[in-house]
């Protein structure tokens, strides 16, 4: 990799050299602007068109992505997804069409639509589907508005509290925070499950919901899912899940049977786009049929055998300017008609599986602190290392110099030196092997060596980043020095 610095274009230019060639005018020359309007001077590199291709290529394979690599990030389904449901996504008939033409000049598109709505309640066991957020996030904000809208519409207004467990995804607490809410938290008990006396005592006729990760971003099922919707209900309050993570639930468990009112789930997670290249995102609410004439709009319904747009009767309104990110949803309806009922199941059974596996494998190594069977993903603790002074950021760096890119560290917050594994249903037991493997060397030199955790990494082409400053003060732009 190092080597590659030889392509850098402030290194290579030399005055004169060009990348390419301008046929001979054969139009009227035009005027150029007034000559004080005109740069003097443009300082860009001058190279040939070989060094300016290899100084891209060079820079694209610094890159680590789920193509070049395993990435076992947790709390984010960062999963293998077929190519081929790329290019049904480019199908001219779904690529070409815009939200805004006639209804009824692409009945497919709308077709596609409506089925990926029913199959999507199906899914989660609830009644009725919004395609129209487009991020998990969005999805959050279109249920806890629905909550919102509910509780008003029953003279319920004083119900402004949401209660949101300590392991909650960031967004949780965030999005009821945007909706107006005052946000309650609910610790978890020593196995890693919801405090129920907690849940008890904050659950109130001031409360309007309590928001519940299934799985939990610990990685476990809670068990008393049931008494806790019990709780919920009997008080009131609406028990609204995020699904971001699905791929340990599909085919074997149902939101909708397990007591949630609604749920967002993230196309673009579990169900065939890529997450986390800031692309396109898609996070379609499903929800039970008390709460589905306030669904944003647009949503499909057939009439006879037409489909068309049509907006619920008291809908919390648009998310968006039009009907949501559609090519999302063109790849969500090919992976579950590939996969099928019984593909579903064993997408949950191997990510289960997978989970498990690693857990076993490094329990005689990291500390564990939930000791029970997981489900997508395992949370081990850095502990045991931090008390010979390697911290568990040294241990995700040190991950980079055997290829792999790190998992989630330092979340979930109730998990001290969290290191949060989701080794996800599309990686091979090979791969899960090395990874391991890597994981218990790490574990070994954190004994027998520190001080080299300590500045690892150290063959990539760069070491530790002011991560901090590169999200807000990014340098997008190269400057000719
Ligand atoms: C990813 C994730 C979200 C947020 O989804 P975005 O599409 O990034 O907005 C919310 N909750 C959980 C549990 C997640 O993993």
């Amino acid at each position: 990799m190092k080597k590659n610095k030889h392509y850098l274009l402030p290194d290579i230019s030399r005055p004169g050299k060009v990348g390419c060639q301008l046929p001979e005018l054969d139009v009227p020359a035009a005027e150029l602007p007034p000559r004080e309007k005109l740069r003097q001077e443009l300082t860009l590199p001058e190279v040939s068109e070989a060094e300016l291709v290899r100084h891209f290529t060079s820079l694209s394979r610094r890159n680590y992505g789920v193509d070049t690599g395993f990435y076992p990030l947790g709390s984010c389904t960062m999963k293998y997804n077929p190519k081929w449901h790329e290019d049904i996504a480019r199908f001219p008939g779904f690529q070409d069409i815009h939200p805004y033409q006639p209804a009824d000049t692409v009945p497919g598109a709308l077709q596609l639509m409506f089925e990926l709505q029913e199959l999507l309640a199906e899914i989660t066991g609830l009644d009725a589907t919004s395609l129209t957020p487009m991020a998990g996030a969005q999805g959050e904000l279109a249920g806890l508005l629905m909550v919102r809208a509910y509780h008003r519409s029953r003279g319920e207004d004083r119900r402004r509290k949401i209660l949101v467990p300590d392991s909650a995804h960031g967004t949780n607490p965030a999005t009821a925070a945007m909706c107006g809410f005052e946000v309650k938290t609910i610790p978890s008990n020593g196995d890693g499950n919801l405090d129920l006396k907690s849940l008890v005592s904050l659950m109130n006729e001031e409360s309007a919901a309590l928001t519940l990760t299934m799985p939990t971003t610990l990685g476990l099922f809670d068990p008393r899912i049931a008494e806790i919707s019990a709780i919920v209900h009997e008080r009131g309050g609406l028990l609204i899940g995020d699904g971001a993570n699905l791929n340990s639930l599909l085919g074997k468990v149902k939101f909708g049977d397990l007591g949630f009112d609604c749920v967002q789930l993230n196309l673009h997670k579990t169900f065939s786009t890529p997450h986390g290249g800031g692309g396109p995102g898609s996070g379609p609410v499903c929800v039970k049929a008390g709460l589905a004439d306030f669904l944003p709009s647009l949503l499909v319904a057939k009439d006879k055998k037409r489909y068309q747009f049509t907006s619920p009767p008291i809908t919390i309104g648009r998310l968006g300017a039009a009907c949501g990110n559609f090519g999302v949803m063109v790849k969500a309806y090919t992976y579950i008609h590939s996969l099928g009922a019984e593909g579903l199941k064993e997408v949950s059974e191997n990510a289960v599986l997978n989970a498990n596996y690693i857990k076993e494998k490094l329990k005689p190594y990291y500390h564990l602190p939930y000791d029970r069977t997981c489900m997508h993903e395992v949370v081990f603790s850095g502990k045991k290392q931090k008390a010979r002074g390697v911290a568990t950021l040294d241990i995700a760096k040190r991950l980079l110099d055997y290829g792999f890119h790190p998992p989630t560290v330092y979340f979930p917050q109730v998990v001290e030196e969290a290191i949060m594994i989701e080794p996800t249903e599309t990686e091979s037991k090979e791969t899960l092997d090395a990874f391991i493997e890597a994981m218990i060397e790490i574990a070994r030199e954190a004994e027998q060596n520190p001080e080299l955790l300590h500045h690892a990494p150290h063959n990539t082409p760069v070491r530790r980043l002011d991560e901090a400053n590169a999200a807000r003060k990014p340098n997008l732009r190269w400057k000719m020095k």
